[in-house]
C-alpha cells in the first residue's frame, strides 16, 4: 500500500559515543528511524553497549549486526550475533534485522524467548544484479514463510530499468516491504517508495556516511526530492543523461515544484539506453523529462511531435508525455532560454533593440551552437559560424542561410559594429580555466558577448569583453531560462522566476 515511508539513517560510527551523537544530528534532520550497525563498532561489549544505546533513545532504532557475507563487517560466529539481537530486543529495540539465510536458524534460537514488540525485518542482499520478477517474487515468498514481519530485499542496478521490477514486486507484497535497487542507476527506488508502497528507505547522515552504495543523504532527501510529500498519484519527472550526478535541475525544479504545491518529484535519472528507459517506465505517471547529454538526439528520435524548429536543431532537451493521448511532445528550451536571455540583456541597454538584422556569431557547431544558430535565425539576425572543424561550419552556415568562416579569421572579423558573439563550444570550462576561444583584441568589435559556459559562471571570455566595456550574458542566465521554459512546459504554470535563479546561485 503506498503512503509514508520512513526514512532511516545508519549509524555508522566506530564508537557507541559516535553513534549516539550520530543518532541525535539524525533526529534533529528529520529521521525517522536509526539503524545502528553493530558491526562497525571497534570495539563491542554487548550489555553494556546496547544499554548505552537503547536507553535514552530520541528515536526508534533498528538493529543490525550484518556479517561479512552479507555485505557487513562482522567476522565471528552466528552465536555471538545472535544473543546480542536477542538482547537488544529484550532492552526493545523496534526493529531487529536478520540476514535470510540464517533466518530460520535465528528464528529457531528465538523460540519460547522472542520478546512482543519488536519487528523481525529479514532480509536478503544482492550485490551483482537485480533479478526478474518471478525470481524476486520466490525471494519475498521465503522470506515471509520463515515469519519475517518486514521483508527487506536489496538488489543491484546494472540498468536503471532494473529498478522497475523492484516496484512491480513491492506493489503487489502482502505485507510491508522494503525493496532498494543499490548503485547510482537505482537512486530512483531510493526516493521513490512512497509511491510504490515501500515500508522504509536508508539515507545517509551527510555525504560519505554512506552505509549501501547510491544512499542519498538526509537532507537531500527531504529538503529535494521533498520525500515526505510523495504520494501513489506524485507525478515524476528528472534529469535523464549519462553522467548525471552534477546536475543543478533536481535543486532547482524540486524548489520550484514545492513552492507552488505541485504534486510532483524530479530526479536525477542515470541512463544508458534512452529508448528502453521510455518503453519501461511508459507509465504517465513518469510524466517529463529534461534530456541532457549524451541523449539529446535521441529524445529527437523517441518524440512523437516536435516544435519544427527542434526538427532544425537536432536535439531534443525537454520532452513531456501529453496527459491527453501519452504521445511524446519535444520541445528544445536550450534555443529559447539562451536567445532570450540575449534579447532581454540587449533590450536592457538599449530599450526597443532587436536581433533582427545584426551580425550574430556563433562559436561551435554543436548541440548549442545550432541551438543559437538556429534560435539567431528565427529572430533575423545575419549569422555567421565559426568553428574548428570548418567543414561542421560551412554545413550549419547552409541549413540556417549564414556564412561560415574559419577561427582564424574571426580574429579579424570586424565588418560592422553591434555584432554578438556566442561562444558555443567548451573552451574556457572549468577545470581550463585559462582558455578562451577568440582574442581579448577581437571582442572590442561586439556590442554583447555570450558564453554558453556555466562552469565557471564568468569565463575568461567573458571578464575580458567586460573589462573592455562590452555588456556580457553568462551561461548561468541561459541555464536558469532553459528550466523556467521546461517548468512552464511540465507545470502549465508560469515559473517562478526569482526562486529559479536564487536557488541556482545558491548551489552553484
Ligand atoms: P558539442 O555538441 O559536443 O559541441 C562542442 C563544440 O565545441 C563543437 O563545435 C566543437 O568543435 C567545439 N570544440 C570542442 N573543443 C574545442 C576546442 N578545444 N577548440 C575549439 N573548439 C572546440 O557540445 P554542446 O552540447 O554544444 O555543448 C557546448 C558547451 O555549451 C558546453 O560547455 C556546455 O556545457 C554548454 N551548454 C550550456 C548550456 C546552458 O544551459 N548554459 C546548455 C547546453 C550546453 P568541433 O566541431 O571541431 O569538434
Amino acid at each position: 500500500m503506498a503512503g509514508v515511508s520512513l526514512v532511516c539513517v545508519p549509524l555508522v560510527g566506530k564508537s557507541v559515543e559516535q553513534m549516539l551523537s550520530e543518532m541525535a544530528t539524525a533526529t534533529a534532520g528529520g529521521a525517522d528511524v536509526a539503524e545502528i550497525r553493530l558491526d562497525h563498532l571497534a570495539s563491542f561489549e554487548p550489555r553494556r553497549d546496547l544499554d548505552l544505546l537503547l536507553r535514552n533513545r530520541p528515536l526508534p532504532v533498528l538493529v543490525t549486526y550484518r556479517p561479512n557475507w552479507e555485505g557487513g563487517e562482522y567476522e565471528g560466529d552466528d552465536g555471538w550475533r545472535f544473543e546480542a539481537l536477542l538482547l537488544a530486543m529484550e532492552l526493545g529495540a523496534e526493529y531487529v534485522d536478520i540476514e535470510l539465510k540464517v533466518a530460520q536458524e535465528f528464528v529457531d534460537f528465538l523460540s519460547g524467548k522472542r520478546p512482543d514488540g519488536t519487528k523481525l525485518i529479514v532480509s536478503s542482499h544482492n550485490y551483482q544484479s537485480t533479478p526478474s520478477i518471478e525470481d524476486l517474487s520466490i525471494l519475498v515468498a521465503r522470506i515471509q514463510a520463515v515469519g519475517a514481519d518486514i521483508v527487506k530485499i536489496a538488489t543491484t542496478a546494472v540498468d536503471i530499468t532494473d529498478v522497475a521490477r523492484m516496484f512491480k514486486v513491492m506493489v503487489h507484497c502482502q505485507v510491508p516491504m522494503i525493496g532498494l535497487v543499490m548503485g547510482d542507476r537505482g537512486l530512483m527506488s531510493r526516493i521513490l517508495c512512497p509511491k510504490f508502497g515501500g515500508y522504509l528507505t536508508f539515507a545517509a547522515l551527510s555525504t560519505g556516511k554512506e552505509s549501501a552504495p547510491g544512499q542519498p543523504s538526509l537532507s537531500d532527501l527531504l529538503d529535494i526530492y521533498n520525500i515526505k510529500q510523495i504520494k501513489a498519484d506524485t507525478k515524476v519527472y528528472g534529469v535523464v543523461g549519462k553522467p548525471v550526478a552534477h546536475s543543478k535541475g533536481p535543486i532547482i525544479h524540486g524548489t520550484a515544484f514545492r513552492s507552488v504545491g505541485y504534486n510532483a518529484v524530479y530526479l536525477p535519472l542515470l541512463v544508458d539506453d534512452f529508448e528502453s528507459f521510455l518503453s519501461t517506465y511508459s507509465s504517465p505517471d513518469f510524466a517529463g523529462f529534461s534530456v541532457t547529454m549524451p541523449h539529446k538526439e535521441a529524445a529527437l528520435a523517441c518524440s512523437d511531435e516536435v516544435d519544427p524548429i527542434v526538427k532544425y536543431i537536432g536535439a531534443v532537451n525537454t520532452l513531456i508525455k501529453r496527459p491527453s493521448d501519452g504521445k511524446l511532445i519535444g520541445y528544445n528550451t536550450d534555443y529559447t532560454g539562451s536567445i532570450s536571455a540575449i534579447e532581454t540583456t540587449l533590450q536592457g541597454k538599449v530599450p526597443g533593440a532587436s536581433l533582427a538584422d545584426r551580425i550574430f556569431v556563433v562559436i561551435g557547431a554543436g548541440g548549442a551552437g545550432k541551438a543559437l544558430a538556429y534560435g539567431a535565425r528565427e529572430k533575423g539576425a545575419r549569422v555567421v559560424i565559426a568553428n574548428r572543424t570548418y567543414e561542421r561550419a560551412r554545413e550549419l552556415a547552409n541549413f540556417v542561410g549564414g556564412q561560415a568562416i574559419s577561427l582564424a579569421d574571426l580574429e579579424n572579423f570586424h565588418p560592422e559594429e553591434g555584432m554578438i558573439l556566442a561562444n558555443t563550444t567548451s573552451v574556457g570550462m572549468y577545470p581550463n580555466i585559462h582558455d578562451t576561444p577568440l582574442s581579448k583584441q577581437a571582442l572590442k568589435s561586439y556590442a554583447l558577448v555570450f558564453d554558453a559556459i556555466y562552469n565557471p559562471t564568468l569565463t575568461r571570455l567573458l571578464r575580458e569583453a567586460e573589462e573592455l566595456g562590452v555588456t556580457i550574458v553568462t551561461g548561468v542566465e541561459m541555464f536558469v531560462r532553459q528550466a523556467m521554459g521546461q517548468f512552464e512546459i511540465f507545470t502549465g504554470l508560469p515559473a517562478p522566476e526569482k526562486l529559479m535563479r536564487e536557488t541556482l546561485l545558491n548551489f552553484h
